[in-house]
């Protein structure tokens, strides 16, 4: 990796292959997948509807560019719209470049309709919107800023789940709210009870567009197509990209009718919405959208959710959030949270840790059920090991939650 620049801090594993919820690398190692590329391979590695797809499609046509009509990116956006509350679809490549066409539609928007002074837009501490100069602008993590600065102009941020403060941030020249439903980066946190309707009467008020970042929480992760099905408060402009394609890199924002400010020649992207990921994100639709299958995500994620919160009552100030198989586990710690993370490492199950103190889950949606009590039997015996270690050495508490 000598030549590859080094904005990644890469584990030592090197997987080569992938089956099913599992990777495999060139000396014969196996590891249980559960961060998914993270929360990327939604249909798993290897997927026979995903793989098929994509070859049949390399083998037609791969890619033409957005000068031409492209039957199958018209087929796919009406997949979109038909399973959502939305009319319009714009393709990309990534999550980012989702959000950057959500920042620009929303701005176009409010100049189309209130003028010029109506720009901000408002995002949460602790949220994650991408590495390019808007995502990261609107961004609420400081340290990820650090010497990239100045920022794009424009954007405020209130605290995360925190209803007042925000209403008193959002005026005339507020623009849209950019939220997600569920923060994935930021440590897996849930927007508290009430919160997003509170965020959707406020831009109702003040004509300002609710944006979701779906990135991270959309295709199916939380169980529902897109989270805030599951929750009830339909946003205005919504983003996807991660699970989309499976895995090939695909991005896109969808929005009502009425919000769907963009031109010809406002925005664009040379691949966006092209043949061969128009076809992955096809199969995955195909494979995600399907109830039954959405029930047995959220059935997975019930049983994970459960056991980890009997496991967390063991553990001082430990709490699990998440929804569906997009799950938290906060281990109050960061000695724990990084010898649980370690521990799984050794024993072959790929999780990641956010935060600080948060074990990160996102398996392929595909995941089975004696996947997840393999990975489940990890965790406790991580755990187990940490506070057998620490009690031999003297936390006399500890020992007690053990017995
Ligand atoms: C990952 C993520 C992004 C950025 O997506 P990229 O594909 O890495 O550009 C944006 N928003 C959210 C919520 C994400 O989780």
């Amino acid at each position: 990796m000598k030549a590859v620049m080094e904005t990644y801090k890469r584990l030592n594993i090197a997987p080569t292959e992938g089956r099913g919820s599992w990777l495999f690398d060139e000396e014969g190692n196996s590891y249980l997948d559960f961060i998914g590329g993270i929360a990327t391979n939604s249909l798993g590695h290897g997927h026979p509807a995903l793989v098929g797809a994509i070859k049949e499609q390399a083998e037609t046509l791969i890619h033409c560019s957005n000068l031409y009509e492209i039957p199958i990116q018209a087929e796919v956006a009406k997949m979109l719209t038909e399973a959502t509350d939305f009319d319009k679809v714009f393709f990309c490549n990534s999550g980012a470049e989702a959000v950057e066409a959500a920042i620009k539609l929303a701005r176009k928007h409010a100049s189309d309709n209130h003028g010029p002074d109506k720009y901000e837009v408002l995002t949460f501490s602790k949220s994650f919107h991408g590495r390019t100069y808007g995502g990261l602008s609107a961004t609420g993590q400081p340290s990820l800023k650090e010497g990239f600065g100045p920022m794009t102009s424009g954007f405020v941020h209130a605290p995360f789940g925190d209803l007042e403060a925000t209403e008193e941030l959002v005026g005339p020249q507020t623009a849209a709210i950019l939220v997600e439903p569920i923060q994935g980066e930021g440590g897996v946190n849930p927007a508290p009870d009430g919160f997003l309707e509170g965020l959707r009467d406020l831009c109702d008020e003040r004509d300002a567009l609710l944006i979701f970042d779906e990135v991270q929480t959309g295709a199916g992760r939380t169980g529902h197509l897109y989270a805030y099905q599951g929750i009830g408060v339909v946003p205005d402009v919504l983003t996807s990209a991660k699970g989309l394609g499976g895995g090939v890199p695909v991005g896109a924002m969808l929005a009502r009718e009425e919000y769907s400010a963009l031109k010809p020649g406002n925005h664009g992207s040379t691949f966006g919405g092209n043949p061969l990921a128009m076809a992955a994100v096809r199969a995955v639709l195909g494979v995600v959208g399907d109830p039954g299958f959405l029930e047995e995500v959220r059935f997975k994620g019930r049983v994970m959710k459960n056991a980890l919160e009997k496991l967390a009552e063991r553990v001082p100030g430990a709490e699990v959030r998440g929804e569906g198989l997009l799950i938290g586990l906060d281990l109050a710690d960061p000695d724990l949270a990084r010898s649980v993370f370690e521990h799984c490492l050794d024993e072959g199950v790929l999780v990641n840790l956010v935060g600080g103190t948060t074990i990160r889950l996102a398996p392929p949606l595909t995941v089975t059920r004696t996947e997840v009590r393999l990975a489940l039997d990890t965790f406790r015996g991580a755990v187990d090991t940490w506070m057998t270690d620490e009690s031999e050495t003297a936390d006399i508490r500890l020992e007690a939650a053990v017995a």
